[in-house]
């Protein structure tokens, strides 16, 4: 709703659909331009309906005039970076949305990648195998062509209103912490807590955890200086600008961003303590068009069973070829966690619903976990996440409702320490941009809407409440250092999941 009018950091693009890794509802946001493109042209959604008869494959234009389906069997198995590059010499202003070979052979680890400020294909819409869902429909990306303008409706109240929440989320900690070290300052907090995953989530602390913090990210940048950057925007006008470039020894760009759930699951999860080798998968990973915290959770598993050993920076690499060069290995990685542990025998396995746990240790970080059984995403932190607190369940609910209303209005996550006492200001800004006269209680009524929605979706869809439950490898095998197990009563989380109070 506050999509390509400048205010900071509220132009997520999402994607929706069933998941094939997980047969539920799915929505994956990311950041990058294509929504504030399209949100220009007076463009709310996209919507793809059924699939092709033929096998020609296609991408969609569009313009300020027209929506056209153009051809793109030459862009077949080319990755998400070689095609942006095409579509920027056919288009030069234009933002693209696109799938990597991964999303073409419809692995139910493929994400969707959007073009950032710069025009690289660097966010990712990673979860879900949302990727596969738009190869299954033969569409290579979206390109919007060109760029028009977001009419405001009150430009005085805007103008008021606009400068009020700006200053709320510049001054806001959180908004300092993530400009300065990134979502990677969740390093050290998590590897504290004994909730960073560690060789398969095994419930230790990760003896390299300091050479992978946000604290040795950001000296390495500014160690090597070149094209790295601290601190960067996904899109026009962020000012938070949570993310980063990170550069190689020469200075040049391996990736861009690199962010904890990546070093997490990459990095602690593969018993992986480089930086450089971390930043190598991502990129692979970005360029194949596969979410890192999916891909990262399998390769966990198969290190776990002994395809690769745990701290094997090249093994790791290695796996990684095995997908993009399509072997059976690397299809039977490409199916996911779930698929990978059960076909190679592995007990301990971090999902839920079918999806893989984010970089967090439920047992350790109980409220995260309580999320994570309770969403009807499968196991997805941005969906209500919260680290530190007592009240586990409580806490949860209540980032749910919250990230539901941030979700809905197409705004960032990292938003939420800043504005969460301020959603007043947010409505205030919907109404000066619309001319409409919203109060709170319509966000409150949309989010309580949105997430019933998704759980009935979700019953509709065959899901029972077993389905949600939590990995016997999190209820029964404790944590040693700390005894912490993941104890939450599942009639707790149950009723929660009911919403009626
Ligand atoms: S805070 Fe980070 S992810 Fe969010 S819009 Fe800004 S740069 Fe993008």
């Amino acid at each position: 709703l506050l999509t390509g009018s400048n205010v900071s950091s509220a132009s997520r693009i999402a994607m929706g659909a069933k998941s094939p890794l997980t047969g539920g509802i799915k929505e994956s946001n990311g950041g990058g331009i294509t929504a504030m493109w399209l949100a220009t042209l007076g463009i709310k959604a996209v919507v793809m309906e059924d699939i092709p008869e033929d096998d020609e494959w296609h991408y969609i234009r569009i313009n300020k005039d027209k929506c056209t389906l153009e051809p793109a069997n030459q862009y077949k198995d080319i990755g998400t970076f070689e095609f942006c590059e095409a579509m920027i010499k056919k288009y030069p202003d234009c933002a693209v949305t696109c799938i990597g070979p991964a999303g073409e052979r419809l692995y139910s680890i493929a994400g969707i990648a959007t073009m950032d400020k710069e025009k690289k294909p660097n966010r990712y819409s990673g979860r879900g195998g949302l990727g596969a869902v738009m190869g299954s429909k033969k569409i290579k990306g979206i390109v919007v062509e060109e760029k028009g303008t977001v009419e405001i409706k009150d430009k005085e109240k805007f103008k008021q209103v606009f400068k009020e929440y700006s200053s709320i989320v510049i001054k806001a900690p959180s908004s300092v912490s993530y400009k300065t070290l990134g979502t990677s300052a969740t390093v050290r907090v998590s590897n504290d807590l004994t909730g960073l995953p560690t060789r398969n989530f095994r419930g230790e602390k990760f003896e390299h955890a300091e050479e992978i913090s946000g604290e040795s990210l950001y000296d390495l940048i500014k160690e090597r200086g070149g094209e790295g950057k601290t601190t960067h925007a996904c899109m026009p006008g962020c000012i938070i600008q949570c993310s980063n470039v990170i550069p190689d020894k020469e200075g040049k760009t391996i990736v861009s961003p690199l962010e904890y759930e990546t070093i997490g699951l990459m990095g602690s999860n593969l018993g992986i303590g480089s930086l450089d080798t971390i930043a190598k998968l991502n990129a692979v990973c970005n360029d194949l068009g596969i979410d890192t915290i999916e891909t990262g959770a399998a390769m966990g598993i198969a290190m776990e069973a002994g395809i690769a050993e745990f701290g094997d920076d090249e093994g790791a690499l290695n796996l990684l070829d095995e997908i993009k060069n399509d072997t059976e290995l690397g299809r039977l990685l490409a199916k996911g966690t779930l698929t990978a542990g059960k076909t190679l025998g592995v007990e301990n396995i971090p999902v839920i619903n079918g999806q893989a746990f984010p970089a967090y240790d439920p047992r350790a970080v109980k409220a995260m976990g309580v999320t994570f059984a309770t969403s009807p995403m499968g196991a997805d932190h941005t969906y209500g996440p919260m680290i530190k607190t007592d009240d586990f369940v409580g806490a949860s609910k209540k980032a749910q409702i919250m990230m539901a209303k941030i979700d809905s209005l197409g705004m960032c996550m990292f938003l939420r320490g800043a504005i969460t006492k301020h959603m007043d200001i947010v409505v205030d800004l919907v109404n000066a941009v619309h001319g409409w006269d919203l109060s709170m209680d319509w966000l409150d009524v949309m989010a309580m809407d949105t997430i019933k929605d998704e759980l009935k979706f979700n019953e509709l869809a065959g899901f029972s409440n077993e389905d949600y439950r939590m990995p016997a490898a999190f209820t029964n095998r404790k944590i040693e250092s700390t005894n912490d197990i993941f104890d939450i009563d599942s009639g707790e989380l149950d009723k929660l999941r009911q919403w009626n109070d």
